[in-house]
């Protein structure tokens, strides 16, 4: 053939790609130049005075406008990367601000980083050793580890999730498997709910995670199927209430199957009163999941663990390291007291995990995860513990619980200021107190001010029906008078707003 196009039988040895993955010498070149790009270009979206742009949903609309997602043909990786540093980068909200503190949204640390650089670049998937196969046995290693901090007893096992709503669904599927199986004769895995599906109950307290009612619903059970037992004034689950609980859905024949504690609430912190919960399980013939999404990171602490005390009794925990973990989205892990329970969902492809397998010794981590093709998250915290050690992760988390306490003192004793509970794990839930006006108006218009302003993100949820505001303390790099200062903001926007209301 002279000149034009390659046959097509010659074009199946001349690739379609030059520098485009990595492999070839210009693919390793251009990788690194790429990873160098990106990596200043994260740099530069943290070099900033606020923590948000301000800008709102129509002004990032607009700007993506004359963007075409799928042009016919593309651009330098450096110049997608320059538009992308303008359009997005300049308004993500700066998580390693300290003036960031609305949700379980953490400051990532540099070696979970540079863990997920690594994540990213091997590509590994956890669903097979051969796709996997150093992976696996890492992710069995940090499991190990996680099993010892919890405390529980030989014979635990987990896997890696993508956080704690994957993590609540598996220990509730877990724990209508086992019940159904083990007392209604029933394998709902191949035979789908039994006819006394209606009675099943799930016991949890009114301050648990949504995701427990989402879970049970996905579980075909329907939210209804949630008994919230009231909690005491701390916002944990009351055993007394428990009791009654359980007593009235035993007297109406109910059959409740999982009891879910929380260690950690999303809004107050608070952490029910786990050996209690563990003891009425026992009686009750309950499968107790503890949801420590949170809270878990308490472990760590020689101080604050005690906190956390029965949570070895537990049959599943969940556990997020995309939170008080500080690592990069997504890390979670579920956890099992007796991992042997993992049959209960256990199936077998021949593509992936063929029984055979099993018996040769070769991790299944497909069988024990809802996911089939799933990151090499593992790694996170595994270079993160490797390389700053028990001690610092647990000086950070002490420092933001102290630093919640000492917030929370100065709340109280600021004359506009109310403090609406007891700060817990490393929330303050507080509310401006205007001269007049509405409450429940102001106090959700000052968050919104301080977001557009870019001064600030801050949270606002409901406490007992009334609008609250929210910090989220998990940055160790904020400090008290920044806080302080915070809180002054607070109260200058709250002013604004009456002041302009009453006008
Ligand atoms: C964050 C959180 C969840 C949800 O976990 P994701 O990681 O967001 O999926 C569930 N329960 C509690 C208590 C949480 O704080």
């Amino acid at each position: 053939m002279s000149g034009g196009a390659p046959d097509a039988t010659e074009r199946l040895d001349q690739p379609p790609v030059d520098d485009a993955f990595l492999g070839s010498d210009e693919g390793n070149r251009a990788y690194a130049a790429a990873a160098d790009a990106a990596t200043r270009a994260v740099v530069t979206a943290t070099d900033r005075a606020t923590p948000y742009s301000g800008a709102d949903p129509d002004t990032l609309r607009d700007r993506f406008a004359g963007r075409r997602v799928l042009p016919e043909r593309g651009q330098s990786v450096e110049e997608t990367l320059g538009e992308v540093t303008d359009e997005v980068l300049s308004s993500v909200v700066g998580v390693f601000d300290p003036d960031c503190v609305a949700h379980l949204q953490c400051p990532p640390t540099i070696p979970g980083l540079a863990a997920e650089t690594l994540v990213a670049g091997t590509n590994q998937s956890m669903d097979s050793f051969d796709q996997a196969p150093a992976p696996s046995v890492c992710e069995e290693r940090v499991v190990d580890a996680l099993c010892d901090l919890l405390s529980f007893p030989a014979g635990a096992d987990g896997v890696f999730t993508s956080g704690g709503t994957q993590s609540n669904l598996q220990g509730l599927l877990l724990a209508r498997e086992w019940y159904c199986r083990e007392r209604l004769d029933c394998d709902v895995q191949t035979e789908g709910l039994p006819a006394d599906a209606d009675d099943l109950r799930v016991v949890t307290s009114e301050a648990a995670h949504f995701t427990a009612a989402q879970a049970t619903a996905q579980l075909g059970l329907g939210e209804d199927a949630v008994v919230e037992v009231p909690t005491d004034d701390g916002y944990r689950m009351d055993p007394d209430a428990l009791d009654a609980t359980l007593a009235d859905l035993t007297a109406a024949g109910c059959r409740p199957f999982a009891l879910l504690g929380t260690a950690g609430t999303t809004d107050h912190g608070a952490v029910d009163p786990l050996p209690a919960l563990a003891d009425r399980a026992a009686e009750h013939d309950l499968w107790f999941h503890v949801d420590a999404a949170y809270g878990g990171a308490l472990l760590l602490s020689e101080r604050e663990r005690s906190t956390l005390d029965g949570i070895d009794r537990a049959d599943s925990v969940a556990v997020d390291f995309h939170k008080l973990f500080y690592q990069p989205i997504s890390c979670g892990a579920f956890l099992l007291g007796d991992g042997s329970q993992f049959r209960l969902q256990d199936r077998n492809a021949a593509y992936l995990n063929p029984e055979a397998d099993d018996e040769a010794g070769v991790p299944n981590l497909v069988g024990k995860s809802l996911q089939t093709t799933r990151r090499f998250d593992a790694l996170k915290p595994y270079v993160t513990f490797r390389t700053l050690g028990r001690e610092r992760l647990a000086d950070w988390v002490e420092y933001v619980v102290d630093l919640a306490t000492a917030v929370g003192d100065d709340v109280r004793d600021h004359p506009e200021l109310e403090l609406v509970c007891e700060p817990q794990l490393s929330t303050v839930l507080f509310r401006y107190r205007p001269d007049e006006g509405d409450p429940d108006e102001i106090n959700p218009a000052i968050r919104d001010r301080l977001l557009r302003a870019g001064r600030a993100v801050i949270a606002r949820t409901e406490v007992g029906g009334t609008a609250t505001l929210k910090f989220t303390l998990l940055n160790p790099r904020a400090t008290r008078s920044s806080l302080r200062a915070l809180l002054e903001s607070v109260v200058e926007h709250g002013t604004e707003i009456e002041r302009e209301r009453s006008t």
